[in-house]
């Protein structure tokens, strides 16, 4: 679904990415970790038309889609549930999720439905549709940011480090949302932190360490991996 191939993203002189290969199958869980700085973020936003790359391919269901506006990737089926959340702090939980419709916004009744799916999903947006979406806790919030992604009904879901800020039990509750995701046919590309959790919720995962793939596998192998035990797990 989702095949990217030898990418390479700049800040000026920092090289962010230094030739990242890999691929998401449809129907995946998919897990990327990495410390901070590996260039975890610098590839969500590139595969999202949020930075441009400076070469390499991103093909998604075939297409070519690197160096496309943000929109018309939203539009081929890609949705990113950004780092921190990102909601629309000062508008309500209602326009926050009508703001994740916009690319279907000309189909007003679509729209109206999915909110209200939204709604049915997570119950407690619903009882706060009309609150501003600032007040909301840092879990709800996170709900409200995978309803919004939600929203644009994409096939592939993008969250990067949705656990990050949260306490154990939300952090819980956030991965078995991820689970559910999936079986209903979304494939999904996890970024986190969190290695232990995303590890055992993937298919198959990629270490990313300063810039560069370093390690790759099947979910419970790197689990097992020794490397991946002493970096991301403080054991060994
Ligand atoms: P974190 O978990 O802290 O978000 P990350 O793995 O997502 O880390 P990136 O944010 O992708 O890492 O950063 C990769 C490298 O690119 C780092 O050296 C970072 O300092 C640098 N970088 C990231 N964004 C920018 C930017 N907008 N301008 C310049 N350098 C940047």
């Amino acid at each position: 679904m989702l095949t990217i191939k030898s990418l390479h993203t700049h800040y000026g002189n920092i090289r962010a990415l230094k030739g990242v290969s890999l691929h998401v199958r449809s129907g995946e869980i998919v897990t990327l970790v990495g410390a901070n700085g590996a260039g975890k973020s610098t590839l969500v936003n590139t595969i999202c038309g949020l930075v441009k790359p400076l070469k390499g391919k991103i093909e998604f269901e075939g297409a070519p889609i690197e160096g496309m506006p943000p929109e018309d990737i939203v539009r081929l089926g890609i949705a990113l549930v950004p780092e921190g959340r990102q909601i629309f702090a000062t508008m309500s939980v209602e326009a926050n999720l009508e703001m994740g419709g916009f690319v279907h916004r000309r189909n007003g009744r679509q729209v109206r439905e999915d909110i209200g799916r939204m709604f049915e999903r997570f119950p407690i947006l619903g009882q706060r549709r009309t609150q501003l979406a600032g007040t909301l806790s840092g879990g709800e919030q996170q709900m409200l940011a995978i309803s919004r992604a939600l929203m644009s009904r994409p096939r592939l879901l993008v969250l990067d480090e949705p656990s990050m800020g949260l306490a154990p039990l939300i952090v819980r509750e956030i991965f078995s949302i991820v689970r559910e995701l999936r079986q209903e046919g979304r494939t999904i590309l996890l970024i986190e932190q969190n290695a232990k959790a995303a590890l055992q919720i993937a298919d198959r995962g990629y270490v990313l360490e300063t810039g560069k793939v370093v390690l790759q596998g099947e979910g419970a192998e790197l689990l097992e991996h020794r490397e991946v035990q002493r970096a991301y797990l403080g054991k060994g």
